[in-house]
């Protein structure tokens, strides 16, 4: 008998897509140079939460709380959920890979958009399963008619993303009951709402309301984007309490780390001061959504802290153009780029890149 002479690895990981860390900004000469590729919260932390991260410091020699007692109360008390359903983990993304281990392998389907949040092929390939991929419509919303007609026997996961990454787009009460409605209960249905602190449109609801009573859907929140704790890694799932207890099984054991526990609870209670924060970028989103219509791009509206730029073949000449004006953005080769509202300094390089690519700029 031969032996293989090298590590045998899971045929599952082959032909993973690496997931793509937005580029950092790059510094050619005096011009300052903006990072708008990860949406990020370009403010820096918060003093009041800085401070509990350097007192928390002068402990990492320990273990952090397994069950991050603390983090959890606080969580379930500002969303009025029993604490049984709270389940936290390395950022949301880190949450999704405990949802999908905890549900999907060999021989099973996962159900979502595309395209969307690009750690969702990733994390379906690793746990073996196979990812059923629908187009989102023309005005880049979820099709969520094709999505529900998609689940078969197969599906045991179908994720949504609201508002969608990367295009902004973000999903209605009234549909998103209606395709809840045609999931069978026993598939889990993650809504991964990353963003949903930035959502200002009144017809798109609190997927945790959504959620309570229904027993196969589980929400994704992170600390990452409105509270500026990317860099810590800490997110949650609110789920009904067998799928809680599972996230629970399969995460990392003592994955978050007691900076990034004290941090998150620190910025739930300084709340007030990092949604004016938030409220600000909102209103820095409306202005360059504004400027983009009015250089004649069919923007759709986005509820999150980025936009999204329809540019087919044009995209990577278009993020070029912006790194030498500047800012560094999200390009998907072939389909558009997305730019994080940032610093009003960066916004204004980007319009101003946008408006040299505009389709009205093309047809003068
Ligand atoms: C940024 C983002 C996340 C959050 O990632 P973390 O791991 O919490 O930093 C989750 N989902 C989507 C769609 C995102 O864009």
């Amino acid at each position: 008998m031969t032996q293989p002479d090298h590590p045998r690895l899971r045929s599952a990981l082959e032909g993973i897509p690496s997931y793509r860390p937005g580029r950092p900004a790059t510094t050619t000469g005096d011009a300052p140079s903006y990072k708008i590729s990860s949406n990020e919260n370009p403010y820096p932390p918060l003093p009041s939460v800085l401070d509990v991260v350097r007192s928390e410091a002068a402990r990492f020699n320990r273990y952090p709380d397994m069950f991050a007692t603390g983090l959890v109360a606080a969580i379930a008390d500002r969303l009025d959920v029993p604490t049984g359903r709270v389940a936290t983990g390395t950022g949301s993304v880190g949450v999704l890979q405990q949802v999908v281990q905890a549900t999907a392998a060999e021989g099973d389907e996962v159900v979502y958009a595309w395209r969307s949040f690009e750690a969702y092929p990733i994390v379906v390939q690793i746990s073996g399963a196979r990812s059923v991929q629908l187009p989102l419509t023309g005005t880049e919303q979820h099709d969520l008619d094709a999505m529900a007609a998609a689940v078969t026997e197969r599906t045991r996961l179908v994720l949504v993303c609201s508002p969608n990454n990367p295009t902004g787009t973000a999903i209605s009460g009234a549909d998103l009951e209606r395709f809840l409605d045609r999931v069978p209960r026993d598939v889990v249905v993650v809504i991964d709402e990353a963003y949903r602190e930035f959502v200002r449109d009144a017809a798109v609801p609190d997927a945790i309301d959504v959620a309570r009573d229904r027993a196969n859907v589980v929400v994704l929140r992170t600390f990452s984007k409105a509270y500026g704790l990317a860099g810590l890694r800490v997110g949650f799932a609110v789920a009904h309490e067998p799928v809680a207890a599972a996230l629970r099984k399969t995460a990392v054991p003592f994955g978050v780390s007691s900076i990034a526990q004290t941090a998150a609870t620190a910025s739930l209670a300084a709340e007030d001061e990092l949604f004016e924060r938030v409220e600000a970028l909102v209103k820095e989103r409306s202005r360059v959504h504004d400027a983009l219509r009015e250089q004649g791009w069919a923007q759709p509206a986005s509820e999150a802290n980025f936009v999204w730029l329809r540019l087919g073949e044009r995209t990577t000449e278009f993020a070029a153009a912006c790194e030498a004006a500047g800012v560094v953005v999200r390009p998907f080769a072939g389909e558009g780029a997305r730019v994080t509202i940032g610093e009003t300094e960066a916004n204004d390089i980007f319009l101003r890149v946008a408006a040299t690519f505009s389709p009205s700029a093309a047809t003068a």
